[in-house]
């Protein structure tokens, strides 16, 4: 049992909460991701977790044992931050090498050691290269390797791809992936990119001002966001101000009514609600091609053509549509172009409106 737990943690700065009785279970050998915009106290979060900062109140615990107040140098975690923190007069082979000396490892076992990691990292040749020779990628795995040379229960990563441009970033949430699954370690990682979130995480904890908003895997966030604040943060989405005739019938905001099905119900809350749809749902139909439930007539004002795919937003007479297409889908897409939108009354997802 290694599993960290964490029990109505908070942690106050002055008056203010930066981190607001967040109760989480992290299950062991998954990669959980800290999402959320900026201030939300993801970093704060973690830096509870890591000892380098003491909550307020509430408790974090792993393997069974409270460790809310051990020191950061007896937690044996693993730890990559923002910045590296790469020692710039070593060699590679020494950065790795350095929490091993920590640990007096002897001289031999270190040696085997090193040479594991290089390859793992895939850097074999890169033992005796000083760090500041290398790229932003390989100083990214050389951090990885140092973190985890002396095997720890937990790693604990701090926005580590931030100072990369965006196609290094891309590979490396790959290679951070695959190696975290290679060795099983449980992983925590900060960041505030949801793709990044959805492309490395078993789990993702979206916060929200302090609090948890949402826990769940990638997809189950992006179907079923709980409010509206999820639903914004991950991914595009149409969030729309709608209210619920009489029969059932959802009431778009230009007054068009379409159904949507049970298992997307209004939430039962006596709040404001939305409909979400995502642009990928949205089905664009040629303006004569039948009214159907659930078709809005709109107009096309705006087409982003990146090749494999189109964005055309759709002016629908008091609101406005994104939706996701493909040129094989729509081929003869313009702007002016008057079609008819399909919103498939299994894609509109009733939800929670945002309530600040
Ligand atoms: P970012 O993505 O910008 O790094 P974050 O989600 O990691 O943000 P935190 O750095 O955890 O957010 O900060 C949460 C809140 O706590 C913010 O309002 C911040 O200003 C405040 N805060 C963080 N550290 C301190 C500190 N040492 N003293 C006072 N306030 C702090």
């Amino acid at each position: 049992m290694t599993h960290l737990t964490l029990q109505a943690v908070t942690k106050q700065f002055n008056a203010s909460y930066a981190v607001d009785h967040v109760d989480l279970r992290v299950p062991d050998g998954k990669l959980v991701c800290f999402l959320g915009p900026s201030g939300c106290g993801k970093t704060t979060l973690l830096r509870m977790i890591a000892g380098l900062e003491t909550p307020t109140s509430g408790r974090v615990m792993f393997a069974g044992r409270d460790i809310t107040h051990l020191p950061a140098n007896r937690r044996d975690f693993g730890m990559v931050f923002q910045s590296l923190a790469l020692f710039p007069h070593m060699t590679v082979a020494q950065n790795i090498a350095y929490p091993l000396r920590l640990r007096k490892i002897d001289k031999t076992a270190q040696a085997r050691r090193i040479a594991e990691l290089l390859d793992l990292i895939q850097l074999p040749h890169m033992a005796n290269r000083p760090v500041t020779q290398l790229s932003g990628g390989q100083r990214q795995r050389v951090a990885i390797a140092r973190a985890i040379a002396s095997s720890p229960k937990l790693l604990l990563l701090d926005e580590p791809l931030s100072a990369l441009d965006a196609k290094l970033r891309e590979a490396m949430q790959v290679e951070i992936r695959l190696l975290q699954q290679r060795l099983g370690i449980t992983t925590i990682m900060v960041t505030h990119d949801q793709r990044e979130a959805m492309t490395m995480a078993d789990e993702i904890v979206v916060m929200e001002r302090g609090r948890i908003a949402q826990v769940g895997t990638p997809l189950n966030i992006y179907r079923e966001p709980v409010n509206e604040f999820v639903a914004d943060f991950i991914g595009l989405g149409n969030i729309l101000p709608v209210t619920v005739a009489k029969g059932g019938q959802i009431v778009l905001p230009g007054g068009q009514q379409i159904g949507v099905t049970a298992s997307t119900r209004a939430p039962e809350t006596a709040g404001d609600i939305r409909l979400l749809i995502r642009p990928e749902d949205v089905c664009i139909k040629r303006a004569d091609a039948g009214a159907v439930a659930n078709r809005i007539a709109g107009k096309v004002t705006f087409i982003r053509d990146v090749g494999a795919s189109i964005e055309a937003t759709i002016d629908c007479d008091g609101f406005v549509l994104t939706a996701a297409t493909t040129p094989r889908e729509t081929p003869d897409l313009s702007v002016g172009m008057v079609v008819s939108a399909e919103l498939p009354a299994y894609s509109c997802k009733l939800i929670a409106a945002r309530t600040a």
